[in-house]
């Protein structure tokens, strides 16, 4: 998967990193062929749009060093944004399968590959987590689906719930779910039918499923190799049904890939695997990191860039500490403070790393601040003009009501901020003289 994509940009990064300076024109130009090759691989208009400004706006306002060209900086803010349209910021938590019997529904259309994944997904995790997994198949339309559920099974040595003819889909999970509670089964795999469309049937008969054993994650298995299909089909899905997680299929034949790029974009769902292939053991764990490297094909750059931004990030934090002990201390500082902290955890977190900062704590909980006020603050900073940000002494109070509106808070939560602002120059001044400062931002690091 990917192949093609790859090899696109690849070319356009080539260009790139041949070049020393890069002007806003080649950035430009590099960008609209970033589009293109996004488009091609069949990801939707939307997101290949969203992606380029995204990666535009980081590119121009990205503070490069002298140990990085322009362009591999950029190189590097593509792959991070890759790995965000994969996986959202936030990451991906493990599958919630923490409470045994824990039943997994599996959903989608016929022929997307739905029962040998839940071959898969059971092989694998009886093998690599250890789980004592069952499998059901509520496909009471095909009977030969049950069969092909039962013999899988025997092939993985993965047990599967008795065929007893007859039982509709609802009774037939209610049986797995005693079964696998008296069995002392971790997991139980509910395969649902499939249908060739959507249709109500379909959706009323999971639904009913879905009560009955009330799974934590109902995976969608669709077929990759439909591109953007497979991005409405999971749309539909989860309005109807309420989807956690994705399996695309089919992605050993795929060059292009645009599904997966676009899937958590569009839908919110995250991709948890990767069919590649018909054996068993043809499932992969989908790992954002991996893949956005993948398609880039540039893992050396992006680590290049990483060293730098991490000397970048020292040495910014040595000017700014030299400016803290001449008493100088404005709301860009007290910015950069404030997403220091949200970077270590919040306040809480922070302040008990730190010896001697009691005073400050003090001083901070006076302002109530916990982590939603970190965001708010920063808010408040980021819509002040340079000039202000600079010098917040001379903010009168009609820019304080449009400052505070502009970030859609209260006036009295800026003047809090303007204090907190006044009393940590001050204390870092203080601190500064007697060399705590040093100590402290060592620590914060
Ligand atoms: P279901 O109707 O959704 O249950 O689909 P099946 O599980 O019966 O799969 C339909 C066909 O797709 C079978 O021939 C599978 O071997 C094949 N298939 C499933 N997953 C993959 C995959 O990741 N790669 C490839 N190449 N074929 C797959």
């Amino acid at each position: 998967m990917f192949e093609s994509l790859s090899d696109r940009l690849g070319g356009v990064f080539d260009r790139l990193t041949k070049q020393g300076a890069l002007s806003e024109d080649d950035v430009r130009t590099a960008m609209r062929e970033v589009r293109v090759a996004l488009l091609e691989a069949d990801v939707s208009l939307e997101v290949a749009r969203d992606f380029v400004k995204r990666v535009t706006a980081k590119a121009t306002g990205a503070a490069v060093t002298k140990s990085i060209t322009p362009g591999q900086q950029v190189i590097k803010i593509v792959h991070d944004e890759l790995q965000n349209v994969l996986a959202g910021e936030e990451g991906l938590p493990p599958l919630k399968i923490d409470n045994p019997p824990s039943p997994i529904l599996m959903v989608g259309l016929q022929g997307s590959g739905k029962t040998t994944t839940t071959g898969k997904l059971a092989k694998r995790l009886t093998e690599k987590e250890g789980k004592r997994v069952l499998m059901a198949s509520l496909d009471v339309n095909r009977p030969a689906a049950m069969e092909q559920l039962a013999i899988l099974g025997t092939q993985i040595g993965v047990d599967t719930l008795p065929i007893v003819p007859g039982q509709r889909p609802v009774d037939i999970a209610k049986r797995a779910k005693t079964q696998a509670a008296l069995g002392g089964y971790d997991v139980y795999l509910l395969d649902t039918a499939g249908r060739l469309q959507i249709d109500q049937v379909l959706m009323d008969e999971v639904a009913q499923v879905h009560a009955a054993v009330q799974p934590r994650e109902t995976l969608l298995v669709v077929d990759g190799l439909t591109g953007q299909v497979a991005v409405e089909v999971a749309q539909e899905f989860d309005a109807k049904v309420g989807v956690t997680g994705v399996v695309l299929t089919r992605m050993d034949g795929d060059g292009r890939g645009g599904a997966a790029l676009s899937m958590r974009a569009v839908t919110g769902k995250p991709i948890r695997f990767v069919g590649m292939g018909e054996k068993m053991d043809a499932l992969e764990t989908f790992e954002p990191s991996r893949i956005a490297g993948r398609i880039l094909g540039m893992g050396d750059i992006v680590s290049l860039v990483e060293k730098a931004q991490e000397v970048m990030e020292v040495e910014a934090q040595e000017r700014m500490m030299k400016r803290f002990q001449k008493g100088l201390f404005n709301m860009n500082d007290l910015k950069a403070q404030l997403q220091q902290m949200q970077k270590m955890g919040g306040m809480e977190g922070m302040m008990g790393m730190m010896p001697g900062m009691g005073k400050m704590k003090k001083a901070i909980d006076g302002a109530g601040l916990d982590d939603s006020i970190l965001k708010r603050q920063i808010a408040l900073i980021d819509s002040m003009t340079k000039k202000e940000r600079a010098n917040p002494a001379l903010l009168q109070a009609s820019r304080k009501k449009r400052i505070a509106k502009g970030a859609g808070l209260e006036v009295s939560e800026l003047n809090q901020l303007l204090k907190m602002q006044r009393q940590m120059g001050d204390m870092m001044k203080k601190m500064g003289k007697g060399g705590m400062l040093k100590k402290a931002m060592s620590m914060m690091g």
